[in-house]
C-alpha cells in the first residue's frame, strides 16, 4: 500500500521509534519525584524542551509539553478566555483545523470573528489590518500551513501586524514543522505543534508560549509544567518529538527535490486528466500536499475506495461527523460549492516518499477516472 494521507498521520520513523524505546527504559522515574531516578527523567525532559526551543527560538521555558496539537489549541483559547475582558473578540481564519474552530467558539461564542480567505486559499490580509485597527481583537489565529491544501499563510505578516497593534498572535503550526524551517516561530506569540504528522508518536505535542502574565490552565491537578499543565509528562514523547524533528529539519536542504516532485504530479495530473484542477494552483504550497479537484462522478467516496483497492491510500480532507461526510468547511470557506469541494482529494506526502510513488498514485488516478466516469 502506497501512503498519501501523511497529513493525517505519518508511519513512525525509525528515529522515533528508537529515542522513545530507549528513554522509556532509560528513565523510568516520574520527573517531579525527588530522588535521583526522577532526577534524570526530569532532566532529560528539560534538554528536550531546550533543544526544541532552539529550534523554534524561543526560550525554553517557554515551552509547554502536552499530549498534541488538540490539546494545545483548547488551551490557547481556554487561555485568552479566562483572562480578556467579557466584550472581546477574536479573529480566527476561516480555514483553521476544527481543534481551533471549536475551542474558539466554544469560549467566545458569538464573538469569534472569521477571517476570510481568497478562493486561492490564503487569508485575506488586508480584512485583518482593517480588524486590527477597527475592533483591536484579544487573540488572532491564523495557522502556518492548510492541513487540507497545503496552501501557506503569510504568518509572518501577520505576525508583524499583530505586534503593531499590541494584539497577541497564534499560530498552529501543526503542518509546519518538520517540512518547513522553524526558526522563525518564536515572533508569534503562541505556537502548537505535534509529532505525529512527521512520524513521531502519538499523544506528544507542544503550546510555545511567551505570554507576559499569569498562564491560565485548561487541566488541574499538579505542578507539572510550571502550574500550566498538571499530569506526569510523556518524557519519551518529548525526545522522540525532539529526534524526529532533528532528523526532519536535517532533510530541509533537500526540499526543492522534494517540490520538484510534487510540481511533476502536479503538471502530470491536469495534463493527462484536463478536468482536474490544483486548489490553490498559483499559490505557495507545502512540498507534500496536493488537493485537486477531480472530475465529476456519481459519489465522492468512490474516488478514494477505488484507490483504496488500487493500493494508494489518499483522504477527501472532509470533515467526518458521526459516519456522515460533509463538504469539507475549509473548500467552503474558499467558496468551493459543496459539490465541488465533494470531489476534492487530498494527497500528501512524507519525506519518504519516493518519485515512483507519485508516478504510481498518477496511474491509479488515471485508472480510477477511466473506471468512474459517469455512463453518458
Ligand atoms: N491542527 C492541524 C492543522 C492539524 O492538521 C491537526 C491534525 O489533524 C491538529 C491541529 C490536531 O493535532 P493532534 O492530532 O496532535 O491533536
Amino acid at each position: 500500500m502506497i501512503y498519501f494521507d501523511h497529513n493525517a498521520t505519518a508511519p513512525l520513523h525509525p528515529i522515533a521509534r528508537q529515542a522513545w524505546l530507549e528513554a522509556s527504559e532509560k528513565f523510568i522515574g516520574n520527573p517531579s519525584s525527588p530522588h535521583r531516578i526522577g532526577g534524570r527523567a526530569d532532566m532529560a525532559l528539560e534538554e528536550a524542551r531546550h533543544k526544541l526551543a532552539i529550534m523554534i527560538g524561543c526560550l525554553a521555558h517557554e515551552i509547554v509539553w502536552t499530549s498534541g496539537a488538540t490539546e494545545s489549541n483548547n488551551q490557547v483559547f481556554h487561555h485568552f478566555a479566562s483572562t480578556l475582558p467579557s466584550d472581546a473578540t477574536v479573529c480566527i481564519s476561516a480555514i483553521e483545523h476544527p481543534s481551533v474552530v471549536e475551542s474558539a467558539v466554544h469560549y467566545f461564542g458569538k464573538r469569534v470573528r472569521s477571517i476570510p480567505v481568497s478562493r486561492n486559499g490564503v487569508i485575506d490580509l488586508d480584512w485583518l489590518v482593517e480588524e486590527l485597527a477597527l475592533r483591536r481583537p484579544g487573540v488572532v489565529a491564523v495557522m502556518a500551513a492548510n492541513n487540507v491544501t497545503g496552501i501557506i499563510q503569510p504568518w509572518e505578516q501577520i505576525a508583524e501586524e499583530c505586534r503593531r497593534w499590541g494584539v497577541a498572535f497564534f499560530c498552529d503550526a501543526v503542518q509546519w514543522i518538520g517540512k518547513e524551517w522553524a526558526s522563525k516561530l518564536h515572533t508569534c506569540d503562541l505556537v502548537s505543534g505535534c509529532a505525529h504528522k512527521i512520524g513521531g508518536p502519538r499523544g506528544i505535542g507542544f503550546l510555545k508560549c511567551s505570554l507576559k502574565g499569569e498562564f491560565k490552565p485548561m487541566i488541574y491537578g499538579g505542578p507539572q509544567e510550571e502550574n500550566r499543565r498538571a499530569g506526569t509528562e510523556n518524557v519519551a514523547g518529548a525526545i522522540a518529538l525532539v529526534a524526529t524533528l532533528e532528523a526532519r529539519n536535517a532533510l530541509l536542504g533537500t526540499m526543492d527535490a522534494q517540490h520538484q516532485m510534487r510540481d511533476n504530479f502536479v503538471s502530470q495530473l491536469v495534463s493527462e486528466i484536463p478536468e482536474a484542477e490544483i486548489v490553490g494552483g498559483s499559490e505557495r504550497t507545502l512540498w507534500n500536499t496536493v488537493a485537486a479537484r477531480l472530475p465529476e462522478i456519481d459519489c465522492r467516496q468512490r474516488w478514494v475506495v477505488k484507490l483504496d483497492k488500487f493500493g494508494v491510500a489518499v483522504s477527501t480532507g472532509s470533515a467526518c461527523s458521526s459516519g456522515k461526510e460533509e463538504p469539507s468547511p475549509v473548500l467552503l470557506a474558499m467558496s468551493y460549492t459543496p459539490g465541488e469541494a465533494g470531489r476534492v482529494l487530498r494527497f500528501s506526502s512524507g519525506w519518504e516518499t519516493t518519485e515512483k510513488d507519485w508516478e504510481i498514485l498518477l496511474e491509479c488516478i488515471k485508472r480510477a477516472a477511466e473506471e468512474l466516469r459517469p455512463v453518458p
